[in-house]
């Protein structure tokens, strides 16, 4: 599996419920009631305690997020965001920008140090991965940028062809 650094943000491939961070980021859809993909592989690792706390959520907006504790996972919390479906808003980038920052603030907001994002939208959600790795690189070292006391972003992604991606992309340096 591979791994790499770039400052505080890291790269690397790999299964998002292994993690050992204070909160890893699941791409929900709007029920947050579970789902396939990285949504099901969570409900899974994290046992049926997991769904009884989601369902007292109410749901979650497209482009906002939402925390549970993280049950059976090694991560502390589960922070729950709903990315966009690429095909109904190709042209809007903030929505999936917004999936970065509000997870990030509200990780923040609870004293969180590190946090593991998938590649939210990138897999039944269709957003084209090119795109979606610049969005999320960008908001993320904005964030950073700005000192909030977070201490590392992971970035985990399972698929060759994604983390090429973002390799080449965080070396370029991003923006
Ligand atoms: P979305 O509905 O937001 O598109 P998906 O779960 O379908 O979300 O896919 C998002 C990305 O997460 C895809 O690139 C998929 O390959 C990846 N993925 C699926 N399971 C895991 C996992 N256990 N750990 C990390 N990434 C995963």
């Amino acid at each position: 599996m591979k791994h790499e650094t770039f400052g505080r943000m890291e790269l690397l491939q790999g299964d998002i419920t292994g993690l050992q961070v204070d909160a890893i980021v699941n791409a929900a859809n709007r029920s947050l009631l579970g789902g396939g993909g990285v949504d099901g592989a969570i409900h899974r690792a994290a046992g049926p305690q997991l769904l009884a706390e989601c369902k007292t959520l109410n749901g979650c907006e497209t482009g906002e997020a939402k925390i549970t504790a993280g049950y059976r996972l090694p991560a502390r919390h589960v922070i729950h965001t709903v990315g966009p479906v690429y095909r109904q808003r190709p042209q809007d980038p903030q929505l999936l920008a917004a999936c970065y920052q509000n997870s990030l603030e509200l990780a923040v907001a609870r004293g969180l140090k590190t946090v593991a994002f998938p590649a939210i939208s990138c897999g039944v959600y269709g957003y084209p991965p090119e795109k979606a790795c610049a969005i999320a690189v960008d908001t993320v070292k904005a964030f950073l940028q700005q000192d909030h006391g977070l201490e590392k972003v992971l970035f985990v992604v399972f698929a060759d062809e994604i983390y090429r991606i973002y390799h080449d992309y965080l070396t370029a340096g991003g923006n």
